[in-house]
């Protein structure tokens, strides 16, 4: 397995907002993590990078224990996180914002490589380059997000909400997006409160409940799983 997770516990004071999940991610593959507001899907996401400091459990990355390393050491040995809300720098050009996701990288042939990786998931995005973030459109700027976390070479990009808040073309270009990814090789998790879109495009569900899952599987027999479809994908 790629990523491990066992028993992961994440409290924020006295509130238990993940109460000992297990999952895997196998490489090249795509799981999501599907729930209602408040499950602790974004919980689990933090925990995996370093984000936040998980109470109990053990993560694991191509055989190595990361939760006790700090987050950056997380980025540099292969996870991308893409946040919810973007979190871009408004003030900063497309170009410059895609540059801060290579942080670590010094060596100039091997940024541009990323540079025209990105571009070539991204076409958009080589024609904005010059442009202030703010300017760009949701979708746009939800490009920008992901596309900086493709510049840190990742080999696992975990994906916190990419179509919160985007009209459904933008989110149908978000998600040929993400298949793109998978064609290329990387691995996904991905959170969405879009549970039918996300599980279209997984290998593997996660249902979160309080902190706990709820029931796991292939995507396909969640699909059909009759609790799935009525309390996720509207009957
Ligand atoms: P959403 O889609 O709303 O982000 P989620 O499934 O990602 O939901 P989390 O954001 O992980 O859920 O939140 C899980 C629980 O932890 C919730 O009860 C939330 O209120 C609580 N929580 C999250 N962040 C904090 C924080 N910084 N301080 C205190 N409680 C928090």
């Amino acid at each position: 397995m790629l990523l491990e997770v066992k028993n992961l516990r994440v409290h924020y004071d006295k509130v238990e907002a993940v109460k000992g999940i297990s999952l895997s991610v196998a490489e090249g593959s795509t799981s999501t993590l599907i729930g209602a507001n408040g499950a602790g899907k974004t919980s689990i996401l933090k925990a995996i990078s370093g984000l936040v400091k998980s109470s109990s459990g053990e993560i694991w990355f191509e055989g190595k224990r990361i939760d006790n390393l700090p987050a950056h050491k997380i980025v540099g040995s292969g996870i991308a996180h893409v946040p919810e809300g973007r979190r871009l720098f408004g003030l900063m050009t497309v170009k410059h914002n895609l540059r801060i996701g290579a942080y670590l990288q010094k060596d100039k042939q091997e940024l541009e490589k990323s540079f025209q990786q990105v571009y070539r998931h991204f076409p958009r995005l080589e024609e904005r380059q010059n442009q202030l973030a703010k300017t760009l459109s949701g979708g746009e700027q939800q490009m920008v997000a992901m596309g900086r976390a493709l510049m840190a070479k990742p080999k696992i990009i975990l994906m916190d909400e990419p179509s919160l808040g985007l009209d459904p073309k933008m989110v149908a270009a978000i998600a040929k997006i993400i298949e793109s990814f998978k064609e290329t090789g990387f691995s996904v998790v991905l959170v969405e409160q879009n549970a039918s879109l996300a599980l279209r495009l997984a290998d593997k569900g996660y249902v979160l409940e309080t902190g706990n899952i709820a029931l796991e599987g292939e995507s396909g027999e969640l699909i059909d799983n009759e609790y799935v479809k009525k309390a996720y994908l509207g009957g």
